[in-house]
C-alpha cells in the first residue's frame, strides 16, 4: 500500500502521455509561456508500462489515461491495449476533449474503459468556441452521443466559470435529465492559463445555482468496492444522469486524496498543489539495470511524503500558476 502521514493510500494513477493538446482552453493553457516538450523527452510508452507495473505492485488499482489530449500522441490506441493486456484487472478510464475521440471508441469498449471523462464546458457552440479555441463543440456532441451508443460510462467535465457557465446550466441539467451521464461542474483551481478572480465561481454558488432549477437527491459517493473520486454527486427526479460538484480550490477533500500523477516526461507528482516532483524518466533512462524495486522505494517514499494541498494552497507554498500548467500535468 502507498501510505503517507496523514494517514491515506494512493490507489489511482493518473498517466498524461503528452503535453500537447489541439485546443487553448482558456483556463488551462499559458500558449505565450508554454513550450512542448521535445519528443526525447517524452517517456515512451514502454517506460510508462514499467511504472504503471511499479505502482500496480505497490497497490494502485485505477489508472487515467489523460494529457494534453491523449488522442494527439501517435498509437495510443496501441498503448491502450498493452496496458489492459498486461494488467488486465486494471481499472482503465481515459480522460479526453472529445475532439478526436469517434474513431477511437470501439477500442475503449473492447478494452473495457470503465469511464471516459468528457471535458464539455458549453453546448453553445459560439461559446464552446471562445472557451477552446477551437469551433469543436459538433464533433465534441457527436463524440458524447458514440460513447453512449457504445455502452460506455461518461462523465462531462464542465469548469465553473462565472459569467461563462451560468448561461449554460440549463443545458447541462437537461444532458443529465436526458442521458445517462455524470456532469460534474469543477471549480476552477489557479494552476492554468487564464483563472483571475473574475471567473472564479465557488462550487457552493454553483450549487445554489443549479438546485435552484432543480432538485438535487444525494447519492452514496461511490458504489461498494470502487476507488472514490472527488466529487458530490446527486440525482434527479425522473433523471436519468446525475450531477456532481468538485470543490478543486476551495475545499479539497485533500484528506480524501487517492491520486498520483506522472507527467508526459516522467515526472510523479503527488499533489497537484505542491510543485514538488520525483524525476523517474532519470532513473529509468539513465541507471541501466536498475531493478524495479529501487524504482518502487522512490515511489513508496514520495507518497510517504505526500502533502496536504490545502495547506499549501492556504500558506501561499503552491507553485506559482503555469510553473506546470494543466495540460501539462493531466488534470
Ligand atoms: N485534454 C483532456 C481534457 O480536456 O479532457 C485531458 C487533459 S485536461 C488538463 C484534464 C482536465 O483538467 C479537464 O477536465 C479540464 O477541464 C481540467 N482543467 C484544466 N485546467 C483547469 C483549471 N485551471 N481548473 C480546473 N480544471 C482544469
Ligand atoms: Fe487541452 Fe484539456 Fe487543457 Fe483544454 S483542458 S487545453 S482540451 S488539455
Amino acid at each position: 500500500m502507498l501510505l503517507d502521514r496523514h494517514g491515506r493510500s494512493a490507489r489511482y494513477l493518473r498517466v498524461s502521455v503528452t503535453d500537447r493538446c489541439n485546443f487553448q482552453c482558456s483556463y488551462c493553457r499559458q500558449p505565450d509561456r508554454e513550450r512542448p516538450l521535445s519528443h526525447e523527452r517524452i517517456l515512451r510508452y514502454e517506460e510508462i508500462l514499467r511504472v504503471v507495473g511499479i505502482a500496480v505492485a505497490a497497490g494502485i488499482g485505477k489508472v487515467r489515461v489523460t494529457g494534453g489530449e491523449p488522442f494527439m500522441r501517435k498509437d495510443c490506441d496501441a498503448f491502450l491495449v498493452m496496458l489492459r493486456k498486461r494488467f488486465p484487472e486494471l481499472t482503465l478510464a481515459v480522460t479526453s476533449n472529445g475532439s478526436l475521440l469517434a474513431p477511437h471508441i470501439p477500442l475503449l469498449r473492447a478494452l473495457g474503459v470503465s469511464s471516459v471523462n468528457l471535458s464539455l464546458d458549453a453546448f453553445d457552440r459560439e461559446l464552446f468556441a471562445r472557451i477552446t479555441g477551437r469551433d469543436e463543440a459538433p464533433k465534441v456532441l457527436a463524440a458524447l452521443e458514440g460513447l453512449l451508443r457504445a455502452g460506455l460510462r461518461v462523465k462531462i467535465n464542465a469548469v465553473a466559470l462565472r459569467g461563462v457557465t451560468d448561461s449554460q446550466l440549463d443545458d447541462f441539467i437537461h444532458a443529465a435529465m436526458t442521458m445517462p451521464v455524470d456532469v460534474r461542474f469543477i471549480e476552477l483551481m489557479p494552476l492554468g492559463g487564464q483563472t483571475g478572480e473574475e471567473l472564479f465561481w465557488p462550487i457552493g454558488e454553483v450549487r445554489a445555482a443549479v438546485e435552484s432549477r432543480v432538485r438535487l437527491i444525494p447519492v452514496p459517493e461511490a458504489p461498494a468496492g470502487a476507488i472514490p473520486g472527488p466529487a458530490r454527486m446527486f440525482a434527479l427526479k425522473k433523471g436519468q444522469g446525475r450531477i456532481g460538484f468538485i470543490a478543486a480550490a476551495s475545499d479539497h477533500a485533500c484528506g480524501r486524496c487517492n491520486r498520483l500523477r506522472l507527467t508526459s516526461d516522467g515526472a510523479l507528482r503527488t499533489c497537484l498543489f505542491s510543485g514538488r516532483e520525483y524525476r523517474l524518466a532519470g532513473l529509468l533512462r539513465h541507471k541501466p539495470g536498475l531493478p524495479d524495486e529501487r524504482i518502487a522505494r522512490v515511489l513508496n517514499r514520495a507518497c510517504l511524503d505526500r502533502p496536504l494541498g490545502e495547506t499549501l494552497l492556504k500558506s501561499g507554498a503552491a507553485p506559482p500558476r503555469g510553473k506546470r500548467p494543466m495540460n501539462a500535468l493531466g488534470g
